[in-house]
Parts: structure tokens; sequence; C-alpha cells
């Protein structure tokens, strides 16, 4: 008998809350390390912090995929379907696609000359305004670089596991349009896809979709179809922007 899979199924809303739990803890920790930070001496201390968030991105991202693997494992035995198969775990992000988040995070703490028309509103903030600026940027960068360890570990599996016919996206309920859009969709085989994307401070969840399952979409994601259906579908080039409209006024 076929079973039924759903973007907002309860392994689906597990997995959500494991790694928005990870995301807190990771925020906690991050925080800790802001007072490596000395604005005198950032040429110095601004390093040595990327090394140190590097280190904790690629401690929560490990466990992101670990949780994800679970996530997969237990969403493969309620599938029911048939062989083995072990998820493999996705590693952590290159040093430099973290360095490069990071320093494009803080880029505002380097002190500009005000005289100079290229110094932005937030370059003439006072030093604390910089800090927090940066700082609310970096927590970003690295939720989604360690939020994408644990997707990136369902999609690859979806990849190479026999038994997976493709993924479907779940987007909270207060996601952004793109990504409500997005999960509206509903399911996407594997050969189809060109890989998922986020955005920082993205919460969205990729489900795997086995042989045999029927994908149902849940009623937040099939009310969104019907908003894109109804408002943004006929608009070819202006759909995002209709259907952000639409989901304001209707949603
Ligand atoms: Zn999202």
């Amino acid at each position: 008998m076929a079973t039924l899979v759903s973007d907002d199924g309860a392994g689906a809303s597990r997995q959500r809350r494991a790694q928005r739990g990870l995301t807190r803890l990771l925020i906690r920790d991050m925080r800790t390390l802001r007072r490596l930070i000395r604005p005198q001496r950032l040429e110095a201390t601004v390093p040595e912090w990327i090394e140190a968030v590097r280190a904790l991105v690629a401690q929560y991202g490990n466990a992101s995929a670990t949780a994800a693997a679970d996530f997969y494992d237990a969403e493969r035995v309620a599938a029911a379907v048939t062989g083995r198969f072990t998820v493999p775990l996705l590693d952590p992000p290159p040093d430099e696609k973290v360095g490069s988040g990071l320093r494009w995070a803080t880029k505002d703490l380097w002190p500009r000359d005000s005289e100079d028309p290229a110094t932005t509103e937030a370059q003439r903030q006072p030093m604390e305004v910089r800090l927090d600026q940066a700082e609310k940027k970096a927590e970003a960068v690295a939720q989604k670089l360690v939020t994408d360890q644990g997707r990136g570990t369902v999609q690859e599996a979806v990849r190479q596991d026999r038994m997976a016919v493709g993924y479907a996206r779940a987007a909270a309920l207060g996601a952004c349009a793109f990504c409500r859009l997005l999960a509206a969709r509903g399911m996407v085989y594997k050969q189809d896809t060109a890989g998922f994307r986020a955005h920082d401070g993205c919460n969205c969840g990729v489900i795997p979709v086995f042989r045999g399952q029927r994908f149902e979409l849940s009623a937040h994601a099939r009310e969104w179809d019907r908003l894109y259906r109804e408002y943004a579908a006929p608009y070819p080039g202006e759909q995002l922007r209709r259907f952000r409209r639409a989901i304001a006024e209707h949603g």
C-alpha cells in the first residue's frame, strides 16, 4: 500500500525542530565569541574570530548532517522501501567558503574615511552599532552553512539512493515568498533538480520521497499554490512579486 508523505508530516516537523535547536545553540555559542573582536586591533582579532567561528560551524554542521541522516533513515523506514542504504554524511563547507562569508559579514567594521563618498551609511555608524550588525550578519551566514550541511546530506542521499524518487521543500508558515513559492511546487524528481536553493536565515527542509509513496501538499502549501495560480502564474516575469503581494493581502 502506498504510504503518504507531505511537506508537513511528523518527521518533517521533528527535523525542523532539530535543525532549529542546533541553530539556537550555534548562535548562543557564537555570541560568546564576539568578545574576541577588539575594535582597536581588528587586523589581528577578526581573523582569530573567523577561525573560532569556523570551528563552531564545522561542529554544528556535522551535528546537522547527523540529524539529517537520522531523519532520512526514519523516513525511509516509514516508506517501507526495501534494501539497505547508508546515508553519506556531508562534510563541513570548505574553509574558504566560511571565511569569505564571515569577512563579508564583518566588512563594515573596518575604519573608513567619512569624507570618502564611497563610505556607506552602515560604515558611518559608531563601532558598537557596526559590531551588532556584523554579529547579526555573521549569525545568518553561519546558520545557513550549518543548515545547508543537513539539507545537503538529505539531497545527496536522495541522489544516491535507488529507492528515492525525489524531494519536496518544507517551508515554515512564516517563510518568505520565495520559499513558499518553491514549497508549493511539491515534489521535484531527482533528475529534474538543479540543487536546493536556500538563503540566509532560511529554515526550509528537504523531504525525501521514496518509491511507492504518494506526495501530498500540506493544507498551507496547497493554499500557497492556490494563491500562486490565481494571482501570480498569469504574469510571467513578475510572478514572485505578484505572489508576495498575494500572500500579504490574502495569505
Ligand atoms: Zn526557506
